[in-house]
């Protein structure tokens, strides 16, 4: 089945034991699990049974269960706790779940990880929840990394975020000049696309208020026309010759990276991650390091982008290579415009409050677009562009839609990572190309402060997943972190209240129930990269990945949801996790 990429597995049917009340499941079959077929699949003398618990499985068909039982890495039965404390052998450890909630390991479809940067680098704002800082408090930090840093080489902050300001005005080039005189001082901010740099940085990249921006990009000024310290997107680049990197021998980097993957991953199952799709270019041996000596703790979608996209269009490797473990998914993000948080991303109208006139970046020219779409279409490899404005989208539907038109192969689900500001022909046009997208799922929690930057009419339409599945599309969550925290309570909290850390309700059409917004989080983030045949629900035959609740979220008030304790959370059946 060549021309289908996401359903050419086979499908065995298992029957359980015969017990009655179980939940007969598929065992998967085919090439993308080599050693399934081997295993022994009887339920009887599992590794592990679970009982006594509220099980939402996530499976239409059985959607609630007391218990299960776990074999070889896989839910190998799930139904009433008598009839699977049934199945216990003399090997079998037992968890009683005291009735707690237990759902499928959560899924996030957009994440950079960026372990290394949370290891090693200054973290000028609260990369995990929402929390106010000072300025005068990123410059002590800033002048301290100084204080060790040879004059010349970048002195950077990260975690940025321009909303969670305590002194209620913009950062800007005169306080970054507080830091140092002698270093160039770049301040990210934590959405990625917008920087703030201080005015050696401006010097030695010899640019000054009179220097004409870049496409796709801006040099922001201030009300008497002097650089204000702001950079956008592509003109972010253009400073970059300002200063040298701290370097490292190559041992001493790999040391980082690997460092950097042990600690994300142990920060992600914190928070019920079992699966996260990593859009981090030069962290892949690295994981396989970590894998081999047990520091990875949940598995991997890699998104592949420069060298390593490269060599698999050269190599006839395609989307779905690898295993249960770490798996080349979609492409890296493919940056088509700016950011929702940092207001920079392409909208046909403009933006609220900002003069002159301004509807964000575009930074790909729909030609570039296209060509990049077919060579990697053509090549097996699932599209995947960041898109959020409602230009942006449009821009990469008609790549998509050409390169699909030129080389037709079924059931490819291009994703588009962000998708944020839809309308009904847009809408229209995802669906008959079975795009996946990828949303943000922790901004209307975390961004409530910028919404009126777009206003409530544009955020009727934004991060619109009551619109999207109503049209039968399969909207997954993305928290993009670093710019979104990644916990997927907060996620499902935003969905189905869409109110904010600071009480504001925006877009309350987009609001989903409970069911859907864990489905989004689940196996809607399997099917994001095919897997949904594997993982994403609980169900007899797929991976044991599931996430143990200290309170039912179907009863804690919905402004609570993100509180909720995550007890435990296992992959494949052993526990990555325990509070
Ligand atoms: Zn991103």
């Amino acid at each position: 089945m060549r021309n289908d990429r996401c359903n050419r597995r086979e499908f065995l049917s298992h029957s359980g034991a015969g017990i009655a009340g179980l939940v007969s499941g598929q065992w998967l079959g085919g090439a993308t699990t080599a050693h399934a077929q081997d295993a022994d699949v009887t339920p009887r003398d599992p590794d592990l049974v679970v009982f006594n618990a509220k099980v939402y499985t996530v499976d239409s068909r059985v959607p609630k269960a007391e218990a299960f039982a776990v074999k070889g890495g896989r839910f190998v039965a799930v139904g009433r706790s008598d009839e699977i404390k049934g199945l216990v052998g003399k090997k079998t450890q037992t968890y009683d779940a005291r009735q707690m909630m237990i759902v499928p390991g959560f899924i996030d479809t957009h994440n950079h990880g960026r372990g290394e940067v949370l290891l090693y680098n200054v973290l000028v704002g609260n990369p995990f929840d929402v929390e106010f800082v000072t300025i005068q408090s990123i410059i002590d930090k800033l002048r301290a990394r100084a204080a060790t840093t040879p004059p010349g080489t970048w002195v950077e902050g990260y975690f940025f975020d321009d909303t969670k300001l305590k002194d209620n005005r913009p950062l800007n080039a005169q306080d970054l000049d507080k830091v140092s005189t002698e270093h160039p001082v770049f301040v990210h901010h934590r959405g990625g696309h917008t920087g703030f740099y201080n005015s050696v940085a401006f010097q030695r990249a010899a640019i000054t208020k009179d220097t004409p921006n870049p496409f796709g990009g801006t040099y922001d000024k201030d009300e008497k026309g002097e650089l204000n310290g702001r950079v956008t997107d592509r003109a972010m680049a253009t400073l970059s010759k300002a200063g040298t990197l701290e370097s490292f021998s190559p041992a001493e980097k790999e040391k980082r990276v690997s460092n950097g993957v042990a600690f994300i991953s142990k920060k992600f199952v914190q928070y019920g991650l079992t699966t996260v799709h990593h859009n981090e270019p030069g962290v892949l041996a690295a994981m396989q390091e970590q894998r081999v000596s047990a520091g990875l703790l949940h598995r991997v979608s890699y998104e592949p982008t420069g060298d390593l996209l490269e060599a698999m269009i050269q190599n006839g490797i395609e989307s779905g290579f690898g295993d249960e473990w770490i798996r080349l998914g979609a492409t890296y993000e493919h940056t088509v415009d700016g950011s929702f948080s940092e207001r920079t991303m392409a909208i046909s109208r403009p933006y609220i409050g900002i003069s002159p006139p301004y509807q964000g970046n575009l930074t790909e020219s729909q030609e570039d677009l296209n060509a990049w779409a077919e060579r990697v279409h053509r090549a097996g490899i699932r599209l995947n562009c960041h898109a959020n404005g409602d230009v942006a989208i449009d821009r990469v539907l008609t790549a998509y839609e050409r390169a699909l038109k030129l080389y037709p192969r079924g059931d490819v689900r291009p994703k588009i990572t962000h998708c944020s500001l839809i309308n009904d022909d847009l809408v229209r046009r995802m669906k008959a190309l079975n795009v996946v997208p990828s949303e943000f799922s922790t901004y209307a929690y975390y961004n409530s402060d910028k919404f009126h930057f777009y206003g409530e009419e544009m955020m009727s339409h934004m991060t619109a997943f009551r619109t999207l599945i109503d049209a039968g599309i399969v909207p997954s969550a993305g928290s993009d972190f670093s710019p979104g925290p990644f916990s997927p309570l907060m996620a499902i909290q935003g969905m189905v209240t869409r109110t904010g850390w600071n009480g504001e309700t925006w877009g309350a059409n987009q609001r989903i129930s409970l069911e859907e917004a864990l489905r989004v989080n689940t196996i809607n983030g399997a099917y994001n990269s095919c897997e949904e045949a594997i993982k994403g629900s609980i169900t007899s035959g797929k991976l044991a990945d599931f996430v143990v609740l200290a309170d039912d979220l179907h009863t804690v008030d919905k402004k609570k949801i993100k509180d909720v304790q995550v007890v435990r959370t296992v992959v494949g059946g052993s526990t990555v996790y325990q509070a």
